[in-house]
This record gives C-alpha cells, structure tokens and sequence, in this order.
C-alpha cells in the first residue's frame, strides 16, 4: 500500500515532535507500506518569515517573498529525514526542484500545473521512506512559488493524486474535522465524514482545518481524505463525495475575519454600471464575495461588496484611479467586519435555514450588515467583535438542536 501522511506545522514544531511523527511513518514503513511524507514549516515559522520579509520592506515583491517562505518548509523535510536516519530508517527529503513539482508563475498563490513521480517512485523502490516539501512549487522561470496559506494540504492531495495512493491522511492539531471551528465554539463536534462539497464551501469560508484548493483536488481526482490529529490516536473525519442518506441540516458553521467591506457611493443607475466595475476589479486578480446594491435614487445608487482583507489596498487603489470612469462619487471600506456562514447540502431541500439563523443572531444581538445565499450555504456579513459570540450562537441553534 502507498500512503501520503501530511502533518500541519504544529505536528512538528520541536524535536518531540518531529521524533513523534516519525515514529509514526516509521511504524507504516515497518508494517511494508510505501511512505511518502509532506511537512509543513515548523510551528510558526512561516509567519515570523512573512513579519521579518515586512520589517525589512513592506512592500517587498512576491518573488522574493516565496524565495524565503519556501525555506521553512526545506528546514522541516531535512530534519525529518535526519530523526527517521537517528531511528536507523532510511529517508530522504526532497524538495519542489528535486521533485519537479510545476507549478503556475503566480507567485504567493501558484496552482500545480504538473507534478513527476519518477524521482519520487525511485526513491520508494529503495525502500526510503520519501519527505517532501509541502507548500511550494516551481515555475516556467525555475523560481519557487508558494500555493498560498495552508498550502501544503495541496501539495499532499497532488502527490497522492499523480502517486496513486491508497491513503491520504492529514495530521493536524484537532482531531479531525468539526461543526465549528473546536477552539472557537466550545459545543463543536467532530464528524464522522462529510462531502468534498461540504467541505470545500467550509475550507473557502474560512474553516483553515483543509486548504480550499487541496479539496477540490481532491474531489477531481477522486482522492479519499482522512483529518486526524497527529498527536492521539482517534478515528479522524473522513471526507469523500458521498456520505449518509440522512443529512444533518447544517454540516458546520464557519468564521472568516479575513474580509472587508467596500462601498462605492453615488454611482451612475443606469445598465453595465455594475459590469465595468466588478469588471476593472476582476481584470486586475481581485477577487469579490458578497455584493448588495441599493435601491436608485436621483439616477444614483450604492454598491457594497467584500474582499478579503489582504486585497482591500489594492482594491482602494484600482476604484480611486478609475473614480471617474466608474462613475464613483466617494469610496467607504470597513475592515472591522467578518463573514459568518453555515453549510449543509441538507439546506437545499429545506426553507427555514436562513429564518433560522437570523433568530439566533437576534437573540444574541447580532446585527446583519450583508447576506449572501448558495444552494448549501447562508452567508452574512457582521462585525469583527461579534464573530465569536456570533459563531457559538448560530452553531448551538443548528446543531444542538437537532
Ligand atoms: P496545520 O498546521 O496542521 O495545517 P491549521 O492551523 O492549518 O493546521 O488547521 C487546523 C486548525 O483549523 C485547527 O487548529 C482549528 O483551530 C482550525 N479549524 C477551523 N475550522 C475548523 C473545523 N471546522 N474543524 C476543525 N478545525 C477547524
Ligand atoms: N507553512 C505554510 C503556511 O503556514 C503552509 C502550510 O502550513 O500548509 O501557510
Ligand atoms: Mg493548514
């Protein structure tokens, strides 16, 4: 059997640690499966890396940027093969170059293109066991790229996709996939299994537990996930394209404080007002989530939409520079707002979700700034300070409820 294991940068944030999860590929490898292992950097190395690049330049360019992120990844893979050497197995780490694992030219959010295996199966036939760097990839300029935050869960979906692999497991710090986030709602429960579907409308509305991109791979090739924690020995969730018949109506309940609010005032009323702004703003990679418009008056109307926060500058600064063209009398933002979502593909056959959340927001007094709906999901926009209380109440009137 080959099995890819992925552990999280806390699984192998010290020498304990990383002789922990080594001894765990150890005890596969012993049993005569192959074992390919993708790391994380360690604890919180990647972002000490991204407040030293800041310190130094705060514009610094993104190249650069994935040229120092990618070495917390290559410090984790050696150390590993280093403490699974001590214990007399053999390893070997290897990184995206020694792999090939070819990826876009967008750097800070590259997206695999290609990855070998020849390396990789050469390695396995010696019996080594294989430790790849997660979260980085090559480009067609021979520079590292990065796949974005949370990366490395898609470089270990990829692997075990181009591999074959019986087995992708994800090692992390819960102990598997939950209806909340477990360190922010205290009642979260874990789940036996949910849906690629479920999960990647979760993993994109801020559940960081699965990188978004690493599940929808995983959906298009057909690669089973288990999320376990890396630290006890309990049954993880399993995530696949079909689970129970009987749906829960709410699968889980997710937080994202990375959003802001923008609102482009007085603009014109008339048709292709909205077209030429969401287009200038999507010529330029800037990615908007929910829109509300206001109604006309006097021949002018509001927009609002969000953006993730890291994208709010850049968004300011394109809408300023065309303020004319857009036809743009003032520009509001709010930083200080969260989107607040529940998923459940049980959602779709039954009325009442959207009422039902409302209600708990109202009991615990929590005002709805935007609203946006999918088919298996309710998103609302609501201020930053009121996401936990908010999350706790919407998940306990689901999910304890039921
Ligand atoms: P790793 O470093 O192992 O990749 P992450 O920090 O990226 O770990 O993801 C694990 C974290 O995701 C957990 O510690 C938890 O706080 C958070 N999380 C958010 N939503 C959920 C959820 N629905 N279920 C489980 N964990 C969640
Ligand atoms: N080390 C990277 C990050 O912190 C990738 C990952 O953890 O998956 O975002
Ligand atoms: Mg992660």
């Amino acid at each position: 059997m080959l099995i890819v294991k992925k552990f999280g940068g806390s699984s192998v944030a010290n020498k304990e640690r990383i002789f922990n999860v080594a001894r765990r590929c150890i005890e596969d490898y012993k049993a005569g499966h192959d074992v390919v292992v993708v790391l994380s950097a360690m604890g919180d190395t990647t972002d000490n890396l991204i407040e030293m690049a800041h310190s130094i330049n705060p514009k610094a360019k993104k190249r650069e940027l994935d040229m120092l992120l990618t070495t917390g990844e290559q410090v984790s893979v050696s150390l590993m093969a280093m403490a699974m050497q001590a214990l007399d197995v053999p390893a070997v780490s290897l990184n995206a170059f020694q792999v090939m694992m070819h990826s876009t030219s967008k750097y800070g959010n590259a997206r695999f293109k290609r990855v070998d295996t020849e390396r990789i199966e050469h390695e396995l036939d010696s019996r080594k066991i294989v430790i790849v760097t997660g979260f980085q990839g090559i480009n067609k300029y021979d520079d590292v790229t990065t796949l974005g935050r949370g990366g490395s869960d898609t470089t270990a979906v990829a692997l075990a996709a181009v591999l074959h692999a019986d087995k992708c497991e994800i090692y992390t710090d819960v102990e598997g996939v939950f209806t909340a986030d477990p360190r922010v709602v205290k009642n979260a429960r874990k789940l036996e299994d949910i849906t690629y579907d479920e999960m990647l409308e979760l993993a994109s509305l801020g559940a960081k537990v699965l990188h978004n991109r690493s599940v929808e791979m995983a959906k298009k090739y057909n690669v089973e996930l288990v999320v376990r924690s890396s630290l006890t020995e309990a049954e993880g969730t399993v995530v696949k394209e079909a689970t129970k018949m009987e749906k829960l109506l709410v699968t889980g309940v997710a937080g994202d404080v990375n959003t802001a609010r923008i609102s482009v005032i007085g603009v014109d009323d008339k048709p292709g007002t909205a077209f030429v702004i969401f287009n200038t703003l999507a010529k330029n990679n800037i990615n908007v989530d929910i829109i509300l418009q206001s109604v006309g008056r006097e021949g002018t109307k509001d927009i609002s939409f969000t953006v993730a926060s890291d994208d709010l500058e850049q968004a300011l600064e394109i809408l300023e520079d065309n303020k004319e063209r857009l036809t743009i009398q003032e520009i509001t933002y709010n930083k200080n707002v969260a989107k607040l979502s529940v998923v459940g593909a049980g959602m779709m056959s039954n009325p009442g979700v959207a009422a039902k959340m409302f209600e708990s927001l109202y009991n615990s007094r929590v005002n709805i700034n935007m609203i946006s709906t999918s088919e298996i999901r309710i998103t609302v926009l609501i201020d930053e300070k009121d996401i936990d209380k908010a999350m706790n109440a919407v998940h306990d009137g689901f999910i304890m409820t039921e």
